[in-house]
């Protein structure tokens, strides 16, 4: 019901480029449309949003009067929980329950930023000064002052369209922010229907303004523009290198959330079964389409027949589906050329003689579905070691010592997460230490906080989303003198 409505909503919505078609991954049939708003929605939003910023209508609200708002918007996501799962299944084929799961962590979001609006303060200092001129005024009170950027172009991807919608939104409007938001073009449903939240939540009309379209068209329009304060962006390593030269032309200051290749270490002293377990999960779930997904694993020798074993057998035990099919444990991958490029990667490391020990080939059935996939023989110069590939394929590795495996772990463009299984705990925080990444996690994998910060070493990313870095992303800071 709801998915019909907002499909309207969308088609509806004014455009001012191509028709894009919205397709179905689990069907590979269209299931909605809608028009590219190009550079002309965007200088339309732009100007919304900085009539907003300047008016004061909600950088000007005391920040116990944002919290309000943004706890009700949090309020509003639990309400329609399920509406906004079956959006997001229905657009990404992604099973329900993990769409479901996703949608209280957005609501949790907003709640955690709303706890930040009445603490957005700068430090005081008392100053002698000594020499100069200065010495006229040799007591003077320095203070800082935190301010929102202004007007920020928000633009993200489509493997979580909720999540990667509040992770950006409720920050941005925590901070005072007026922003311009542009999801991805493959996922469109859910963020019309959190932009209504967000009206009724009571956000100022022209806050948050909402432009769909392509990246090329929307996406780069936004990240030129010329009254365009800040860019907060998640998404390729690609597109990241284009906006940091299209954000060249006035300065906008850009925080960028990239693509990974992330190492996962297993030594013979972890506990092999919880190990095998969380690195299945952690390269499989969702198709491999996280940006933390840990797609490399490098074994001890002497566990290494065992994990394997272990990993492959999880990977043919495994359930595609669509959402509606039951019992499906992952989805497919998002479009027909997510699927060319995932088995792209696998033909290619085919040729280059690396072993298939399991998958390696599409779903004999329609849908974008690709096998869970172990490859083996890998050598660190080939593309499947060295390249994302967003898909469900993870390549396994043996390694004798430290040393050894931190090389190989280190050897990567990319440094977004890297986890560690051992039982020998000053070895794992070494790793912690070693390991050029931007989280660590031990003994423990694909594990987030909102409250913690987040963001990538490397080509992974510039900056930080989360915690109180994650709000700091939307603020400067004023520097204030006043002689007493
Ligand atoms: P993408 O870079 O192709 O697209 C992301 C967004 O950028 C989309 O909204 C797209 O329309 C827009 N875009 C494309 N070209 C643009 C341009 N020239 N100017 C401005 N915007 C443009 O990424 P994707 O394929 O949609 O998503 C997968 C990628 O996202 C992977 O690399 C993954 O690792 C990354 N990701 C990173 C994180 C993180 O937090 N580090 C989280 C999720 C996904």
């Amino acid at each position: 019901m709801v998915v019909q409505t907002i499909v309207d909503d969308l088609q509806k919505r004014p455009g001012f480029g191509d028709v894009i078609p919205v397709i179905d991954p689990v069907s590979e049939q269209q299931i909605a449309e809608f028009t590219d708003g190009g550079a002309k929605a965007v200088d339309e939003a732009v100007a919304r949003a900085r009539e907003t910023f300047e008016s004061g209508v909600w950088q000007g609200k005391p920040g116990s009067e944002r919290a309000k708002v943004l706890w009700r918007v949090a309020d509003l996501i639990d309400d329609h929980a399920a509406d906004l799962a079956e959006l997001d299944s229905f657009n990404t084929g992604m099973p329900t329950d993990q769409a479901q799961a996703i949608m209280g962590t957005a609501a949790e979001m907003f709640r955690y930023y709303a706890g930040w609006c009445t603490k957005l303060n700068g430090i005081a200092h008392d100053i002698q000064m000594t020499g100069g001129v200065a010495q006229l005024f040799s007591n003077a009170h320095g203070y800082t002052l935190r301010e929102p950027y202004g007007v920020v172009g928000l633009i993200f991807p489509w493997n979580g369209p909720v999540f990667n919608w509040a992770a950006k939104l409720a920050p941005a409007l925590a901070a005072g922010c007026s922003c311009v938001v542009k999801p991805a073009e493959e996922t469109p449903l859910s963020a019309v229907l959190l932009h209504q939240i967000l009206e009724r939540a009571g956000v100022p009309d022209g806050v948050a303004n909402l432009v769909q379209g392509y990246g090329h068209t929307a996406g780069k329009a936004l990240s030129e523009h010329p009254d365009v304060d800040k860019i907060a962006f998640t998404g390729s390593t690609e597109v990241g290198k284009q906006i940091v030269r299209a954000a060249s032309g006035n300065l906008k200051r850009v925080t960028l959330e990239l693509g990974g290749k992330s190492p996962v270490l297993i030594y013979d002293d972890a506990d092999i079964d919880t190990a095998v377990l969380m690195a299945s999960m952690g390269i499989f779930i969702h198709s491999g389409q996280g940006c933390i997904c840990g797609s490399r694993i490098f074994v001890q020798r002497g566990v290494y027949d065992r994990v394997v074993e272990g990993i492959s057998g999880i990977a043919n035990g495994m359930q595609l589906g669509g959402p509606k099919e039951e019992g499906s444990h992952i989805g497919p991958l998002i479009s027909e050329k997510q699927l060319n490029r995932v088995m792209g990667f696998i033909d290619e490391g085919r040729k280059d003689g690396v072993e298939i020990v399991t998958g390696g080939h599409r779903l004999d059935r329609t849908g974008y579905f690709v096998h869970p996939t172990v490859v083996a023989d890998v050598d660190p110069a080939m593309n499947l070691f060295q390249r994302e590939i967003f898909g469900p394929v993870v390549a396994v590795m043996p390694f004798d010592d430290d040393d050894e495996v931190i090389a190989l772990a280190n050897n990567s463009d990319y440094g977004l997460a890297a986890t560690a299984w051992t039982n020998d705990v000053g070895r794992a925080h070494n790793l912690a230490k070693r390991l050029q990444a931007g989280t660590v996690t031990l003994n423990c994998q694909m594990v987030y906080d909102h409250s913690m910060p987040f963001g990538g070493y490397k080509q992974s990313g510039w900056g930080h989303e989360f915690g109180r870095n994650g709000i700091e992303t939307y603020l400067q800071t004023k520097t204030v003198y006043t002689k007493i």
